[in-house]
């Protein structure tokens, strides 16, 4: 795009050839061809980006790793995608402040490991953390295993620095969690998904390393007998730092089909449950774990040491991508239940007749509830389905979405199923911080 190539401090990109590997991210929808791919190296950059964003009524897609599955870094018609893998900055640690500074560039896995080093932890980890961009997990406000306990990644956010639609960058938050001075404003942009801004920048808040773990593997011989426990242990005062699960069908296709360290994984179903506060790898904790999981146990293995414990890890963390690889036209949701109604929604989902399959973060009610078989099903039976499951998660008093987000891929969803005054609040946010829909048009609203 012509405007584009006199655009300072930028490496722009223009060959179809090129773009057209941007037109997807993680998730069964395609985007279209982006006018142009640039990668800001600066704020000159940012400024005349919005500047000709406005000038020549084109968009600004925001991306940072592409392993989004909402279709949220896609491109809409006649807009140019902001790749941010060049934003400069680097990852600094403030032990005294328990926090961090990093730009939105920085993989997630550096942003854990340089806390790491100072004994420190960031905990949020979805699945996808050694390939993802911090700068994606803040617009998406992401999850994972570790949110059972920790929360999502807004809960470790103190601050970020913003491009607005004035074509400035803007510092949002300070270095301490006491900030009530007004809304808190950088919240605001975690989980927006690009819609009101870009975001460059972020002062992230840090914990102690946990010094003990406890990870077990827990295959149930009847595999419903797992869905009360993330309620029964909460009851019982057991708050697991990860509790993810494999339904009959997955385990079965991982032992099937997955690699060697899947095929002897045992049981109907399978559970992985891990602990992390002090005291858990006591011989007291594990008795009164042991006392609660044995009756539905078919046997419960404790990983012995950090290998083992990586391994078991290992086999979750690859699941998506196994099955994506077996079924490419899968189509992937992470609906959400309150724990306590997890039996009464798989009960209403076999009712329905939709051919899914189920794993996830069961210790918080996020299902990656999967339709093997999209490729094959007509669009509209497809998204009859989709509806369905939604329905079924809204009905039980939760959501469509409890990590990936919104973007193009349950637009439409998300807006029928929400009260109508919420998207009438988050339309005059838009209206009030993007008055000329130049942030990635098209997206959640
Ligand atoms: C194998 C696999 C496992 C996964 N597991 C999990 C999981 O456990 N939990 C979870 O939450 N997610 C998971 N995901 C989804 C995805 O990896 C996360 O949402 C991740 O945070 C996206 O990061 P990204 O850098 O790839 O973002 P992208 O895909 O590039 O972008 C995601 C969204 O954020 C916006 N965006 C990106 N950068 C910025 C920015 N700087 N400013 C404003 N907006 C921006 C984009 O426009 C888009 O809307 C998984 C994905 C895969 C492929």
């Amino acid at each position: 795009m012509k405007p584009l190539s006199s655009l300072p401090d930028a490496t722009v990109l223009a060959d179809p050839d090129v773009l057209e590997a941007f037109r997807r991210d993680e998730s069964h929808v395609a985007g279209c061809m982006p006018l142009a791919v640039v990668r800001p190296h600066g704020p000159a950059a940012l400024r005349g980006l919005v500047r000709l964003a406005r000038a020549e009524g084109f968009g600004l897609v925001p991306r940072g790793a592409g392993t989004g599955k909402a279709g949220g870094c896609v491109p809409t018609s006649r807009t140019v995608v902001v790749d941010l893998s060049e934003w400069p900055g680097a990852i600094q640690v403030s032990p005294q402040d328990l926090c961090l500074t990093a730009p939105v560039s920085a993989p997630l896995r550096e942003v854990k490991a340089k806390a790491a080093a100072s004994g420190l932890f960031y905990p949020p980890d979805p699945n996808s953390w050694e390939s993802c961009a911090l700068g994606g997990t803040l617009a998406t406000n992401a999850g994972g295993p570790n949110a059972c306990k920790y929360g999502m990644t807004r809960n470790w956010v103190l601050g970020l620095d913003v491009l607005l639609a004035d074509g400035e960058v803007h510092t949002f938050g300070i270095r301490s969690v006491k900030a009530n001075a007004g809304p808190n404003l950088a919240q605001l942009f975690v989980g927006s998904e690009g819609i009101f801004g870009l975001i460059l920048g972020a002062t992230l808040r840090l914990t102690p390393q946990p010094r003990e773990h406890a990870t077990l593997l827990l295959p149930v011989k009847r595999w419903t007998d797992l869905l009360d426990l993330p309620g029964r242990l909460a009851e019982a005062g057991f708050l697991p730092s990860a509790f993810e699960f494999f339904d009959p069908a997955v385990l079965a296709e991982l032992r099937a089909h997955g690699p060697e360290e899947a095929r002897r994984l045992p049981g109907e179903a399978l559970a992985i449950l891990e602990f992390d506060e002090r005291g858990c790898a006591s011989d007291a904790f594990l008795e009164a774990l042991a006392d609660l999981l044995g009756p539905v146990a078919e046997s419960l293995e404790i990983a012995s040491g950090a290998r083992q414990r990586e391994g078991i890890w290992a086999v979750r963390r690859l699941t998506s991508a196994f099955l994506k690889e077996r079924h490419p036209k899968k189509v992937s949701e992470d609906i959400v239940v309150p724990r306590s109604q997890l039996r009464l929604f798989f009960e209403r989902l076999e009712a329905t007749g939709i051919p899914a399959v189920s794993y996830g973060h069961l210790g918080d009610g996020n299902l990656h509830v999967n339709l093997l078989a999209a490729g094959d099903t007509p669009p509209d039976e497809l998204e009859a389905q989709l509806m369905t499951l939604f329905r079924l998660a809204v009905d039980l008093g939760g959501t469509l979405s409890g990590e990936h987000g919104i973007g193009l891929a349950k637009r439409d969803a998300f807006l029928a199923l929400s009260d109508p005054a919420h998207i009438e609040v988050l339309r005059g946010l838009k209206r009030t911080l993007d008055p000329d829909g130049i942030f990635n048009p098209g997206k959640v609203i």
